[in-house]
């Protein structure tokens, strides 16, 4: 047993939002503007599950975090409002979740005025809509680059969880040599630790094997993972210190999304979502115990009071 708490997250975006469709260098449509203007059937696959998501929550009693992208404010009347009043802690993914950073050569995609003025928006429409003030970030496709924590942090973000480390795949600029699965300091313009600031990043676990690090963060990999797997990732994760968890609504999504974009490019991205998605989740929820389960802004405030003790 340890105090070390796993920080929920839930991440609040709807099918047309994912990298295949939008907002990244390899989408189907430019923009999510794009994708409306051409769109013509029904959107909505996200309020379902977002209600179900909230029931899950209170049924395990946690509260948790949800990245909410802020153009779900206008298209879902009231769903962010709920989530608010519900009690769990606002965060942003993103004014459209479009991805920072280009997917192979990790270049950015926006100037820093530009990124500066997007983040600024999500922020503000965010906080219009819930009364919270907003100071986490999760990066939309998990796309991270150093210099875009010195734009998180200028605009007021006070913390960021999209850091991955693992065998299968870094979408990040850096090597990420220094990180684990347990909250840091950064440096400046950088994802390595050890930096003197009060920003935090929130990085996700993996599960370390003889020969490889295997993702047991969440969102696709509480999908494609069984929870056996997860749940012995999350609780190794939880003996080095605070770590992390997430899931997006619709993975618990029971009907199949429109076939765009991702469904033609990659047809098994959205395998076991649904039901088993959801009683996977239900499981674990219990494997990891509510008095182990904390948000992102409780784990963040742990690291950084350690870190003035620290000095
Ligand atoms: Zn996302």
């Amino acid at each position: 047993m340890t105090d070390n708490e796993v920080a929920l997250s839930v991440d609040v975006e709807d099918w047309y939002h994912v990298p295949a469709v939008t907002g990244s260098s390899f989408a189907k449509y430019d923009s999510v503007d794009h994708f409306f203007r051409s769109w013509e059937g029904r959107y909505d696959y996200l309020t379902k599950p977002t209600y179900r998501t909230l029931e899950l929550l209170d049924a395990h009693d946690v509260t948790a975090t949800f990245f909410i992208v802020a153009d779900v404010v206008d298209r879902y009347p009231g769903l962010v409002e709920e989530i608010a009043t519900r009690g769990h802690e606002i965060g942003c993914h993103g004014l459209h979740h479009e991805c920072a950073i280009d997917a192979d050569t990790k270049q950015p995609r926006f100037s820093r005025p530009a990124y500066r003025d997007r983040l600024l928006e999500a922020k503000r429409v965010l906080e219009d809509a819930t009364g919270q003030s907003v100071t986490g970030f999760r990066a939309p496709g998990g796309y991270v680059a150093g210099w875009m924590l010195d734009v998180l942090e200028e605009v007021g973000f006070t913390y960021d969880s999209s850091v991955s480390k693992n065998s299968l795949y870094n979408k990040t600029d850096s090597e990420l040599q220094g990180v684990g699965t347990t909250p840091y300091v950064p440096q400046t313009t950088s994802l390595e630790p050890h930096g003197e600031r009060t920003f935090v990043e929130l990085p996700w676990p993996y599960l370390e094997t003889r020969v490889a690090k295997i993702p047991v963060g969440g969102g696709p990999m509480l999908r494609f993972l069984p929870r056996p797997l997860l749940s012995y990732g999350l609780s190794q994760a939880l003996k080095r210190g605070d770590t992390s968890f997430y899931f997006h609504p619709i993975d618990l999504a029971r009907e199949s999304f429109p076939a765009v974009g991702n469904a033609k490019k990659r047809p098994f991205y959205w395998t076991n979502k649904g039901r088993g998605a959801e009683s996977k989740l239900d499981s674990l929820l219990s494997d990891i115990g509510s008095n182990s389960i904390c948000t992102c802004e409780e784990a963040v405030r742990k690291t950084r009071q350690r870190h003035v003790h620290a000095r």
